[in-house]
């Protein structure tokens, strides 16, 4: 099936009598008549639910829709995109390992690796993406166990080179993950170019509507664990709290990391998504490859305009065809990107802030990738702490301003664009 179709119709196919729309299965537990038969499902000797931290039908319909879309062989729904993210790189390091991150990513994720990962004693270098393959090798270590960067940095707008990425991961074997959230599998499948694990912050596009904050972990089944065994002995050899299961054996590449994030990582750190969530998430994918062609339409507008504005000084959009990143999204997204732009006021920051506060339609908001176009000044609200040359340190120089264009008609963003900058 196209992704189109798999968008309304993947991951749930109802019998003869049962609900067209997934059911929300709004139950902690699931009752059975023998013990025998639970402990089963206990000793992953049979599949089936008994407690929702661990599974739960309406998280698994829409879980199974996410990997349709990935093209991926087996996913799981978190509590969040940050849980998603943690999970992905835990499931596989541990205290005393390494791993190797793009410099440009999510500020969230830039602090979970940096500080609370680091507390558990889990090293990380960032590298460049832009960086060469043979830049890039110097960053590993005998004990690195993996690589992560984002298709679309959020906030930088970098576009990965997905393909170099992986390249490098497998020649030091390791796998790649890629965070997906700003691309959506509508716009870049990222296991097509080679990567091995896909996460995402359900909360921006997929959800789309600023409904509920969750996340998805999909995994390609193509990373050989048994290859680099002794690398990745949480996978390849018998996990004493499960009876000695050895997940790669039991369950083959394509199941064994999703099967033990959820029975490890699930069950002892507990970041489930609810499933009345799971419910608005499936009702948002409904609609994602419509909503992102429309996304993608008003940021490539809003881009143009902006950029042909004499009261700004840079805009950055892998849509123009002068942006830094437009070949790699003219490979990698050749349907189109996001309806994030970020653009710079030439008046500084003052500008900035005057623009911002005569925007009428678009409002500001730290949340982005939502029906509803918003706006941020960082440096006058998420980054105020921080004085003009940490700012520029950190990529987000004082007159930045990032916008998240919506749904709506683009006539009317850039009418409200236009007398915003107007009044500077
Ligand atoms: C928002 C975001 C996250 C974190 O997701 P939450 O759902 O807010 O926890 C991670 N990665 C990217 C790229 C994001 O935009």
């Amino acid at each position: 099936m196209k992704r189109d179709t798999i968008c309304v119709q993947g991951g749930y196919t109802p019998g003869n009598g049962e609900p067209r729309q997934i059911p929300i299965v709004q139950s902690t537990t699931f009752k059975y008549a023998t013990s025998e038969e639970m402990g089963k499902l206990f000793d992953l000797e049979a599949s089936g639910y008994f407690y929702t931290r661990l599974q739960n039908p309406t998280n698994d319909y829409v879980a199974a829709k996410i990997a349709e879309l990935e093209g991926g062989t087996a996913a799981m729904l978190t509590s969040s995109g940050q849980a998603a993210n943690f999970f992905s790189m835990f499931n596989i390091c541990g205290a005393g390992d390494h791993l190797v991150a793009s410099a440009s990513i999510y500020g969230g994720t830039y602090n979970l690796l940096s500080v609370t990962m680091k507390r558990m004693g889990i090293e990380v270098t960032f590298v460049d993406p832009d960086a060469p393959a043979e830049e890039l090798d110097k960053a590993f270590r005998p004990n690195t166990k993996l690589l992560f960067g984002e298709t679309i940095a959020n906030p930088a707008l970098t576009v990965l080179d997905i393909e170099k990425f992986a390249e490098t991961a497998h020649r030091h074997g390791v796998p790649l993950i890629v965070d997906n959230t700003f691309a959506t599998p509508v716009n870049c499948r990222p296991f097509e170019w080679g990567a091995d694990i896909v996460t995402h912050s359900t909360t921006k596009y997929m959800d789309g509507h600023g409904a509920g904050v969750g996340g998805a972990i999909v995994d390609s089944g193509k990373f050989d664990w048994m290859r680099y065994a002794d690398k990745y002995p949480g996978l390849c050899t018998p996990d004493e709290s499960y009876h000695g299961v050895t997940y790669v054996k039991k369950f083959g590449n394509g199941g064994a990391f999703i099967t033990k994030c959820t029975a490890q990582l699930m069950r002892d750190l507990g970041s489930i998504q609810s499933p009345q969530n799971a419910f608005l998430l499936n009702l948002g994918l409904e609609s994602l490859h419509v909503r992102m062609a429309r996304h993608c339409e008003n940021g490539q507008a809003a881009a143009e305009f902006l950029a042909a504005h004499p009261k700004v000084s840079y805009v950055n959009y892998c849509g123009l065809p002068t942006d830094r990143y437009h070949a790699l999204a003219k490979k990698y997204l050749p349907n189109g990107s996001c309806g994030v732009v970020s653009f710079g006021l030439a008046g500084g920051r003052q500008a900035a802030e005057i623009f911002m506060k005569h925007l009428k339609l678009a409002a500001i908001e730290t949340h982005v990738a939502d029906a509803r176009t918003c706006c941020l000044n960082p440096a006058s609200s998420t980054h105020r702490q921080m004085n003009e040359e940490q700012l520029r340190e950190a990529g987000v120089p004082p007159e930045l301003v990032r916008m998240s264009c919506g749904i709506e008609n683009k006539d009317d963003l850039i009418a409200d664009l236009a007398q915003a900058l107007d009044a500077v």
